[in-house]
């Protein structure tokens, strides 16, 4: 695909582009209670996996797609009130990447 054609891309086309592989369990865990004091709301913006959405049901809080992580690492330093614990996916788990 040129790179061109990348740009036209969805978020959704871009993580079909990976595959996720984990034993089950998530690797991000989140203090929502903490989210509703988060004004800003950063997580919605730096996660490029679009991991974080407001919560539909309760939109001061987050959900978590752990599966659409990229593992860049951002949310470890970029929650306000470190409501966030991020660890690597254990035993070789994690993002895969298909086309490189
Ligand atoms: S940046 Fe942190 S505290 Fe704020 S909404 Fe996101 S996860 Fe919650
Ligand atoms: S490590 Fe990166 S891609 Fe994964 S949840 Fe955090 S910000 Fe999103």
């Amino acid at each position: 695909m040129p790179d061109a054609d990348l740009f036209e891309l969805t978020l959704e086309d871009k993580l079909y582009r990976t595959k996720w592989e984990n034993e089950g369990e998530s690797h991000i865990t989140v203090k929502t209670d903490l989210c509703r004091t988060c004004s800003g709301k950063p997580c919605l913006r730096f996660c490029s996996g679009g991991v974080y959405r407001p919560d539909p049901a309760d939109p001061q809080i987050v959900t978590v797609s752990h599966e659409n992580c990229l593992e860049c690492g951002t949310c470890r330093f970029g929650c306000p009130p470190k409501a966030i614990t991020w660890t690597f996916p254990t035993g070789g788990m994690g993002v895969k990447f298909r086309y490189g």
